[in-house]
């Protein structure tokens, strides 16, 4: 039987700790399927598309992984596309806590799908979407921090003002 795992996320926008999980995720599974959280109560940076987009490019390494996008339940998501598993990454401790809710809640909401968390690689421990755009924000550069993909949406974006 085929090994499914979902790594659902924000990815507003894609970082090099998310591009690691997705090498890493894809290399424990037979199919790895990177889905865009879509939540309509949050105002995302980078649109759904563009997430994916960037994401896709990501992905070109990995035959394995492709990506897609969700609303609603992430369980229900997972069950719909034949996985077993949720793949997420754990960075910090304050990570874990949240991590360890979402864990439990979705085993209660399908005993079928568990969640494996990989943990960051140290060199990615202090990255996150959030530092990547606050950068962009202040006029920073995020080589070496984000994939060329998502710098050269951002580089769009600061050519549009
Ligand atoms: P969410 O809003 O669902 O937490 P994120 O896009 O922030 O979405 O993160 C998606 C997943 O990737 C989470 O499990 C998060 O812990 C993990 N992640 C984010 N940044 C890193 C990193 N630098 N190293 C390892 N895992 C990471």
């Amino acid at each position: 039987m085929k090994r499914i795992a979902v790594y659902p996320g924000s990815f507003d926008p894609p970082t090099m700790g998310h591009v690691d999980i997705i090498e890493r995720g894809a290399a424990l599974f037979d199919e790895l399927i990177v889905a865009v959280a879509v939540n309509s109560q949050k105002q995302p940076f980078f649109t759904t598309e563009e997430r994916v987009e960037i994401l896709k490019e990501c992905c070109a390494d990995y035959p394995n992984a492709r990506v897609d996008s969700f609303q609603g339940l992430l369980v229900d998501y997972a069950q719909s596309q034949g996985a077993s598993a949720i793949v997420r990454g754990l960075r910090a401790l304050s990570d874990f806590e949240y991590e360890f809710q979402m864990a439990s809640i979705n085993r209660k909401l399908n005993e079928q799908i568990d969640t494996v968390c990989l943990l960051t690689r140290w060199e990615h421990a202090y990255l996150s979407s959030s530092i990547v755009k606050e950068l962009f924000i202040n006029g920073g550069d995020a080589t070496g921090l984000a994939p060329e993909a998502t710098l050269k949406k951002l580089a769009k974006r600061r050519a549009a003002g």
